[in-house]
């Protein structure tokens, strides 16, 4: 199960979620709710599939106060993951089940905040398995995700061994675009994207281009034992289901 927040102290240029950002997407597409109304619905489709799993994510779950709904979701045996990109601590954190963190990068088009994100590493104190995950367009990030792997490494060498799993996500370069009457666009299925040789743009699939860049990266990756603890993932629902919204 998913839940989406709206709002995010970020204004990532690759962002894929502007819809759960942008204000004025927000508050035209957002359903409000209270934390018993969001409870509920998950118990209920919980019930249903027996899926005892959820995911938070956003723009960034951390903007909220979500005390009560952790509490409702643990009462009622229902697992939290929450992803969010470490910038802003909230103690409703250690009621979840997993936390994935995501710094963002340049490549992301966002300024990573070393000090910010050492405070939230702090206050996890190693209570809870904890992802690290950072979205990858090119050989720089690479270099980027070795940086925060260093930087978490350097605070949670007091955890306990194993407390730490660490991803490269493979970064979509044509993501969804809010249009003027605040929806997302999906480009079309066939579109003209960047050669990689910078020549003329060719006609391609999300899905081809996509790959192609995940060969190349994948490469590197494995060939730089720098890199040996990461695991080097695609966005698989992109590569299914482009950028269709709700997917
Ligand atoms: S942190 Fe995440 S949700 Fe916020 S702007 Fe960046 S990519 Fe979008």
């Amino acid at each position: 199960m998913f839940v989406r927040f709206g709002g995010c102290d970020y204004r990532c240029k690759m962002c894929d979620s502007m819809h759960a950002v942008d204000p004025r997407a927000v508050q035209k597409h957002a359903t409000w709710m209270t934390a018993a109304e969001i409870a509920s619905i998950l118990k209920q489709r919980a019930d249903e599939t027996g899926v005892k799993w959820v995911t938070f994510s956003g723009g960034n779950p951390c903007m909220h106060k979500l005390d009560y709904l952790v509490q409702l979701l643990q009462e009622m045996g229902i697992y939290i993951n929450v992803e969010t990109q470490g910038t802003i601590w909230q103690d409703w954190l250690i009621g979840c089940a997993v936390i994935t963190v995501s710094p963002k990068s340049m490549g992301m088009g966002e300024k990573f905040n070393k000090e910010r994100y050492e405070i939230f590493l702090r206050h996890l104190r190693g209570h809870r398995p904890l992802c690290v995950k950072v979205v990858v367009f090119s050989a720089a990030d690479l270099e980027f995700a070795l940086w925060v792997k260093d930087i978490t490494d350097s605070i949670a060498e007091e955890w306990a061994p194993g407390f730490v799993t660490y991803y490269l996500s493979l970064g979509n370069p044509y993501p969804p675009q809010l249009n003027d009457d605040l929806e997302l666009q999906d480009p079309p299925i066939l579109f003209r994207a960047n050669s990689v040789d910078g020549g003329v743009p060719i006609e391609t699939t999300l899905a081809d281009t996509l790959l192609s860049i995940y060969k190349d990266l994948s490469e590197e990756v494995l060939l730089d034992r720098r890199l040996k603890d990461f695991r080097f993932l695609p966005q698989l629902h992109v590569l299914v289901y482009g950028n269709e919204t709700g997917r």
